[in-house]
């Protein structure tokens, strides 16, 4: 092989270690049209496009009161204490000291059908219930749904939660036209509102006209509308509600149209929106936050406990196996890049530049990694001279970025992330090959004995595998509820080729060899991303939010007083929370992570509520009963399932029970997974359909490029006008997912008599088919 000719291989591959992830990024069109779509991106383009007039942006309770004050407009705070839930917050307006304040809702819809609209604000009775769809049409519309909540951050400026009529100081002159205001007239003349105040414990009120001149202020003219009129009840949940979700008292969850007044929880169920679903649990329950940087997010304590779960897990693992931690520079010389034009400009558009240090510019650009390669096998050429030297293992734990134009999604495809990359080198192909493996078997146990998440491990197509390598397995997981497949990890097997690339050599210790003649040494790659924390809340996470596994809860139990009223007596009082320490002070010997929740200010059921979203898998409730019996109350997050336990064997049931916890989310989902993997022998047998109906498909396969390539064509089917955005709506061809290791023992591959289900060649093996993230 001529060296340029392996330069091209290698400087192809270097940049696309997730090759299937980054393969539509460099098609500029696509790039163009998604940097016009993203939300997030218009959200940065709007921190430096807020309405040049500063003063009146509404951001919190200050803000709000600075901007009344500034439009002449009175208004009165109300403090009425924390309120999990819509109706919990009309009941505390009506106990409040405005008792006769009309406690307002404020929907954000995106409307189909209004000429020139994009975005419907509808201020609304928060007691009434009643369907949207009756006014859109009034509207001149065809029906609505909630807008995803990176729309609202980009026009209002706010979360979804902080919405009121007053976020309408903050839309920018550009979206103004696009964005359309309607009032209940009831509320038009009532001579006092109730707005939430930027917390769930404080309202503001202010009379009808005065909201309307201020929303006329922010240069919007008031539609009003006949709530009473159109008021038909409240139609049912347009998906059909799991028996979970018709439990649920509060109107938060009973209706798709009517969940965007709620103070706290999860306001879309998972089924109906999904990517809504999944940003309001990253950002409710303080796993993720936005940064003005568009496609970098914060990692908050609550996800960060779960990445450093799984790398104490693999870190102890791989220090097993023999391979050392490390840490190479972020920064690339870009000379080096420079001299390879030509292979540039696939991943060029990937690759994040430094240019400038304070006010000069750098006299050689530097690069940002977007992975590994290129820095640090320079170092390996150096080290590794003899086969003392061998064999070479190893990681970091590190960030890269990868300037993606595709639509970001947190955790999943992200500017910047997290990742372990390990590298190593050895002297003879079979050393290689046997770490290739061991390394699957442990991004395996990650998903599946941390995480709760199962997966397919195997081995990739060539059209999948890392085009640089010589061959990649992969474990392969999947999203029930959009039926998509998605990589979990990857370790390659990189044969010679890097090695060539970089000659990184050894005197041969072959037999017959020539004296001082060289050998080249085979090398792995392997990594595993932040994406597996995307994955696991996709996974597991329902209606109520977020669902941990134990093995990652950064509080794997919570403990909450109950039971206490304004009849208990301090001593009773103490009584209780003195039980409550003694349960968790137990926990810590026990190897349990648990807290109590005392805080006075909030309710039991605010608190159940709580824990509940941020998925925490054991709640255990101490009462004055609980404790006359000597017990306490549990309640299983995953199940929903409730046990008295015995409070003298706690530090032997609770991680018994956290254990048994662990396990059965894991068979759930495995369960669920399985039921989703369909057998197909020929194409024509609904291999479409059966991937519509969010399956995976395994058939018996040639294992031919060719074939695939055709497979994916045949399957792709054509987006309808609109259609394509939606998420809902996956039209992109299937795939190769894997060569799974375990193939079918019912009516397996026969060499020579089965055929491929797609061509008319013999088939290889069993193959796992899908759309994939
Ligand atoms: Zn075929």
């Amino acid at each position: 092989m001529s060296a340029n000719n392996t330069k091209s291989d290698f400087n192809w591959a270097q940049w696309r270690w997730i090759s299937a992830t980054t393969a539509n990024s460099t098609d500029k069109n696509f790039a163009k049209k998604e940097q016009i779509n993203t939300p997030t991106n218009s959200t940065t383009a709007t921190t430096s496009a807020v309405s040049p007039n500063t003063s009146m942006s509404v951001n919190n309770s200050q803000s709000l009161a600075n901007a009344l004050s500034t439009n002449k407009i009175n208004s009165a705070a109300l403090n009425h204490g924390a309120c999990a839930t819509l109706p919990d917050w009309v009941l505390a307006v009506k106990k409040s000291s405005a008792p006769n304040a009309v406690a307002v809702k404020t929907l954000v819809l995106k409307p189909k059908g209004i000429a020139g609209t994009d975005v419907l604000v509808v201020a609304a009775r928060a007691d009434a219930e009643w369907s949207t769809n009756p006014l859109i049409k009034l509207l001149g519309g065809k029906e609505a749904r909630a807008a995803q909540d990176d729309l609202i951050l980009s026009t209002l400026k706010l979360n979804r939660i902080d919405v009121s009529p007053f976020a309408l100081a903050n839309v920018d002159a550009a979206s103004k036209p696009t964005l359309l205001f309607a009032i209940d007239k009831s509320l038009a003349s009532a001579p006092q509102l109730a707005f939430r105040n930027f917390s769930a414990s404080d309202s503001i009120v202010v009379s009808g006209s005065d909201l309307i001149s201020f929303v006329k202020s922010a240069g919007f003219t008031p539609k009003e509308f006949d709530a009473a009129q159109i008021g038909a009840p409240a139609a049912a949940p347009s998906a059909p509600a799991s028996g979970k979700a018709k439990q649920q008292k509060s109107a938060a969850t009973t209706s798709a149209s009517n969940d965007e007044g709620v103070m706290i929880g999860i306001t879309v169920k998972k089924a109906d929106d999904f990517p809504s679903w999944y940003t309001q649990v990253l950002v409710k329950t303080e796993m993720m936050d936005y940064y003005d940087v568009s496609g970098c997010y914060i990692l908050r304590p609550w996800s960060f406990k779960i990445w450093a779960e799984i790398k104490k897990f693999f870190t102890a693992e791989i220090e097993e196996l023999g391979v050392e931690e490390c840490y190479f520079p972020m920064f690339i010389n870009g000379k080096a890049l420079e001299k390879e034009k030509d292979h540039v400009e696939g991943f060029a558009p990937e690759v994040a530049w430094v240019t400038r240090a304070g006010s000069s510019d750098l006299a050689e650009p530097i690069a940002v990694r977007p992975t590994s390669e290129t820095i640090m096998y320079p170092a390996y050429a150096k080290w590794v001279q003899s086969h003392r030297d061998l064999p070479l293992r190893l990681n970091q734990w590190c960030n890269v970025v990868r300037w993606e134009f595709k639509n970001p999604q947190p955790f999943l495809r992200t500017r910047e992330f997290l990742w372990q990359e390990g590298h190593t080198a050895f002297a003879t192909k079979e050393e290689s090959d046997k770490e290739v493996l061991e390394i699957l078997e442990l991004y395996r146990r990650v998903y599946e004995e941390v995480l709760a998440v199962p997966v397919v491990p195997g081995k990739k197509s060539e059209n999948e595998k890392f085009a640089g390598g010589l061959y990649t397995t992969t474990v392969e997981g999947f999203i029930p509820t959009t039926g998509r497949a998605i990589q979990g990890a990857t370790s390659h097997s990189l044969g010679q080729n890097f090695a060539k690339m970089f000659e990184i050599s050894i005197e041969s210790i072959e037999e017959g060899a020539p004296q001082g003649s060289k050998s080249f040494v085979w090398q792995n790659s392997w990594g595993l991303t932040t994406r597996t924390i995307g994955v696991m809340v996709m996974v597991h996470g329902d209606d109520k939010g977020l669902v941990l596994p134990p093995n990652v809860a950064n509080i794997q139990v919570v403990v909450v007083p109950v039971g206490i009223t304004a009849k208990t007596t301090a001593a009773e009082r103490a009584k209780i929370h003195a039980f409550v320490d003694e349960v968790t002070k137990l926990c810590k010997p026990a190897g349990v992570r648990a807290k109590a929740d005392t805080r006075d200010v909030y309710t039991p059921g605010y608190k159940f509520n709580h824990w509940e979203m941020r998925g925490v898998p054991i709640r255990l409730e101490v009462g004055p009963k609980d404790i006359a019996k000597n017990e306490v109350r549990c309640v299983i997050r995953h199940n929903g399932k409730a046990q008295q336990l015995a409070f003298p064997t706690l530090s032997t049931s609770l991680p018994a029970l956290l254990a048994q916890i662990q396990s059965d989310m894991f068979e759930k989902a495995k369960k669920e997974r399985d039921s989703h993997v369909i057998r197909v022998e020929k194409f024509e047998d609904g291999f479409v359909q059966i991937l519509d109906k969010k399956n995976l498909i395994l058939a018996p396969w040639c294992e031919r490029v060719a074939c695939e390539k055709e497979v994916k064509e045949r399957s792709q089917r054509i987006a309808l006008a609109g259609e394509a955005a939606d998420e809902k709506a996956p039209s992109m061809g299937a795939k190769t997912l894997c060569i799974p290791f375990k193939q079918p023992t019912e009516n397996p591959v026969v060499p020579g008599k089965t055929k491929c289900f797609a061509c008319d060649h013999n088939a290889v093996s069993y193959t796992l088919w899908g759309r994939s993230y």
